[in-house]
C-alpha cells in the first residue's frame, strides 16, 4: 500500500488552471502552450518533492492566499530565462583588448553589414556567375589577401588551431615536424604545440635548449623522416637573458637546402607595421612571407581585427595540397565570416585610415588623454550612484593588448577604481556584492579586481551615455 498524499498537495492548482490563469497568457502568447506546460510541470513537481522532504518552509508557503500568483510570477520569470539567449553583449573594462573570453575582436560597421546582407539569402559563395557552374569558395578572399600580403596563394579555415592542424595533416602525417624547445607554446584553453600535433599525427620532433637554439640543431635533426620545419611565434610569454632562436631567413634558407617546407604559426599576426601608430612592433605576415616562409597562418580575430577564423598564405603547391585534404571541408568557413573577412581585408588597403576604421586599432591607439576625458565624465555619476557604498578615483592604469599578441607590451590608459567601503574583514564581501551587481546590469560590465579594489579600464568604452543610462539598475 502507498502512502496517501500529504495533505498540502490539495493546495497545489492543476496544470490547466496555470496554463488558464490570466497572469500567465502573456508568456503562453510569446513562448507557446507547451513550453508553457513544461515548465508548470517542471515547477510543480520539485514542489512536491519538496513537501514529501518534509521542507517545511514549501509547506508553509503553499497555504499562503498569496501563493497562486507568486507560483504565477515563478513559472513566468521561468519561462522567460529559458528563452532569453544566454549569450549577451558586455561591457569590456578589464583592460585587455582583445580578450578571447569575451570574444576578441569587436568589427568594423561595413563588415556587420556585410555579414547581416550574407545571412539574409543565398550568395555566390561557390558558383560562378560567368560560366554558371560551380565554383570556388575560397577564390572570393584569396584574390584580396594575395594583394594584400603579396603571397601566392592563400586558404581560410575556423580559427587558427585549426589552420596549424590543417597543416600539419596535409603534410606531415606520421612524419617528423622539427620544432624548437623553445616554442612549445600553450596558448590557453587546451591548444598546446605538442598536443596539436599528436592530434594532426605529426610526430614533434624537438630540437635545442628552452633558452636556445642554433641553426645547426635544426640541421642536425634533419633525416629521411622529415617533413617539415615548423617556427611558432612565442606570443604570449618571452625568455630574456641568455637566448637564441634562429630567424625565419636562416630557417628559409636550411629548409630550401633539404627541399623541407617551413611553416610559421604567426599567432595573432599583423598586416601592417604597428610602430607607425606608435604600437610595440608586432612581426608581420609579409616579413614572414619575405623571409622565406613557405607557410604562413594567424588568427582572423586577434591583432587583424576580424571575425574568428585562420587565414594561410605561402606557396601555390602547398596551399593546393591543404586544400585537397578531406578535413579542409570540416574547417572552412561560412559565408558570414567570409563576408565579414572580406570587407576588413578591404580595410587594409588604406593602412593609413586603419585606427578610424577598424575598432582594434581605435582602441589600441586611443590616447590616455582622451581615454582620461571619459573617466572625468564618468567619475560623478559612479560616486552618485555608489555612494555610502564605495568610494570612487581615477587613476593611470595599463591596457594589455591579449590574446598572447605583445605580452609584455602595455599601453598607457586610465581607469576609474572602486574602493568598497565596509568595515574591516568586510570589504571582500562588499567587492565581489559590487562587483555582481555591475556583471547583473542588462549590458553586463566587466572589470578587473585587483588588492581589494574593482578596476574599470576604460579604454574600449566608447559609448559612455549607454554605459551611464543603465547604471540607475545597478541592485547593491
Ligand atoms: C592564438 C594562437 C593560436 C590559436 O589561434 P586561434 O585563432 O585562437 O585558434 C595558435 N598559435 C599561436 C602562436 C597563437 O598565438
Amino acid at each position: 500500500m502507498q502512502d496517501p498524499p500529504p495533505s498540502e498537495f490539495q493546495f497545489l492548482p492543476s496544470v490547466d488552471k496555470l496554463l488558464q490563469a490570466p497572469q500567465l497568457s502573456v508568456v503562453v502568447g510569446s513562448f507557446g502552450r507547451e513550453s508553457v506546460r513544461a515548465e508548470i510541470r517542471t515547477i510543480l513537481d520539485k514542489l512536491r518533492k519538496k513537501i514529501l522532504s518534509g521542507d517545511e518552509t514549501a509547506g508553509r508557503q503553499i497555504r499562503e492566499p498569496g501563493f497562486f500568483d507568486n507560483l504565477c510570477s515563478q513559472i513566468q520569470h521561468c519561462v522567460a530565462d529559458r528563452f532569453n539567449s544566454s549569450l549577451v553583449s558586455v561591457f569590456n573594462l578589464t583592460g585587455t583588448v582583445v580578450h578571447t573570453n569575451l570574444g576578441r575582436a569587436s568589427l568594423p560597421e561595413t563588415a556587420i553589414t556585410a555579414m547581416v546582407r550574407a545571412a539574409q539569402g543565398p550568395v555566390n559563395l561557390e558558383f560562378d556567375l560567368e560560366t554558371g557552374k560551380r565554383g570556388d569558395r575560397d577564390t572570393h578572399l584569396e584574390q584580396v589577401i594575395c594583394e594584400i600580403t603579396g603571397a601566392e596563394a592563400a586558404t581560410v579555415v575556423n580559427n587558427n588551431a585549426a589552420a596549424v592542424v590543417l597543416s600539419l595533416t596535409s603534410l606531415a602525417v606520421n612524419r617528423n615536424v622539427l620544432i624548437s624547445r623553445g616554442e612549445l607554446v600553450e596558448i590557453g584553453g587546451s591548444f598546446r604545440i605538442p598536443e596539436v600535433m599528436g592530434s594532426a599525427g605529426s610526430i614533434l620532433k624537438e630540437v635545442g635548449t628552452t633558452n636556445r637554439t642554433h641553426l645547426k640543431d635544426y640541421e642536425n635533426a634533419i633525416d629521411s623522416d622529415t617533413a617539415l620545419i615548423m617556427k611558432v611565434h612565442t606570443s604570449n610569454y618571452e625568455i630574456r637573458g641568455f637566448t637564441k632562436s634562429v630567424e625565419v631567413d636562416e630557417l628559409a634558407g636550411l629548409a630550401g637546402k633539404h627541399q623541407l617546407p617551413l611553416v610559421v604559426d604567426l599567432g595573432s599576426g599583423t598586416l601592417i607595421d604597428l610602430q607607425q601608430f606608435g604600437l610595440p612592433h608586432e612581426p608581420t605576415v609579409q616579413a614572414a612571407l619575405e623571409s622565406g616562409a613557405d607557410l604562413v597562418t594567424f588568427s582572423g580575430d586577434k591583432l587583424f581585427g576580424g571575425p574568428q577564423a585562420g587565414i594561410i598564405v605561402g606557396k601555390r603547391e602547398l596551399i593546393d595540397r591543404l586544400k585537397r585534404n578531406p578535413l579542409k571541408r570540416a574547417l572552412r568557413v561560412d559565408k558570414v565570416t567570409m563576408a565579414a573577412l572580406l570587407e576588413v581585408l578591404f580595410l587594409y588597403r588604406s593602412p593609413k585610415e586603419l585606427p578610424s576604421r577598424l575598432p582594434i586599432l581605435r582602441d589600441l591607439t586611443r590616447s590616455v588623454e582622451n581615454i582620461g576625458e571619459t573617466a572625468e565624465q564618468l567619475l560623478p555619476v559612479l560616486e552618485q550612484q555608489l555612494a555610502g557604498c564605495a568610494t570612487v578615483s581615477i587613476e593611470p592604469c595599463q591596457s594589455q593588448i591579449g590574446s598572447g599578441a605583445l605580452p609584455l607590451e602595455l599601453l598607457e590608459s586610465t581607469a576609474v577604481v572602486i574602493d568598497p567601503v565596509a568595515s574591516k574583514g568586510a570589504t571582500d564581501v562588499v567587492l565581489h556584492r559590487i562587483a555582481l551587481a555591475f556583471r547583473k546590469l542588462p549590458k553586463p560590465v566587466v572589470g578587473r579586481i585587483r588588492d581589494g579594489r574593482l578596476i574599470f579600464d576604460l579604454r574600449c568604452l566608447h559609448d559612455l551615455p549607454e554605459f551611464t543610462r543603465q547604471l540607475s539598475e545597478l541592485e547593491l
